[in-house]
């Protein structure tokens, strides 16, 4: 695992962003790239696995909601997931949804939530529709993978959001079902506001 010190931007225009994109910030309010987000946005933008350490309120989401937005193919293209978002709680996961889509202003983008405790008849027609990015909690996503009704061949990207919490609440063992179940070749990004050696053992294994 390489650590590397990457110089912060000052501005949205140095990380060479789709005019599209630019004007999604610019309608979000968003003036210029928090830390996290200066940090990020290259490497993954890279095709690079990253870990980052953030915490809610970082911008965290924008890190790395805006790199798969900028990559995705059109549903036209592909209809199965191409990226998948890994969070801890159903109010995480509607909130990660909201920020996902409003960056999305501008590209026709389908981004389904998966979180558990919902209307799962409604997410599997959702899902048979076609859909780009999936956010969801891991019990849920598990249910789907089971179900068969979220498709993998098609991820190349997927989030760990929060992993630390997502290890502290006990999700391991569904994160590492999903994990496994993505193409081996695919580009997986955590963020965790701490780095125990739970975190450290889970991007040793799949990173
Ligand atoms: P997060 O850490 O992802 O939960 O983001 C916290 C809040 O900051 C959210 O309301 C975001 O919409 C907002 N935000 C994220 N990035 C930026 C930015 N570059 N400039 C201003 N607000 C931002």
């Amino acid at each position: 695992m390489n650590q590397i010190e990457i110089p912060e931007v000052e501005s949205f225009e140095e990380l060479d962003l789709s005019p599209v994109m630019r004007r999604s910030l610019a309608k979000a309010g968003f003036e210029k790239p928090s830390p996290i987000q200066s940090q990020l946005i290259p490497l993954a933008m890279d095709g690079l696995d990253v870990i980052g350490q953030a915490r809610t309120g970082t911008g965290k989401t924008a890190a790395f909601s805006i790199p798969i937005l900028e990559q995705l193919d059109s549903l036209e293209d592909c209809r199965d997931p191409q990226a998948i978002v890994v969070v801890p709680t159903r109010e995480l996961a509607d909130q990660v949804g909201r920020e996902a889509e409003r960056l999305a202003w501008g590209y026709p983008t389908e981004i389904a939530v998966l979180a558990g405790g919902k209307n799962i008849t409604r997410q599997l027609r959702q899902l048979n529709n076609g859909v780009q990015v999936v956010v969801g909690t891991p019990g849920r996503l598990h249910d789907h993978l089971q179900r068969r009704s979220l498709r993998t061949d098609n991820v190349w990207c997927v989030v760990l959001d929060e992993a630390d919490r997502m290890l502290d609440i006990g999700f391991r063992p569904q994160i590492e079902r999903i994990l496994r179940k993505c193409p081996r070749k695919r580009q997986t990004l955590l963020l965790s506001a701490t780095l125990p050696t739970s975190v450290q053992r889970l991007a040793e294994s799949y990173m």
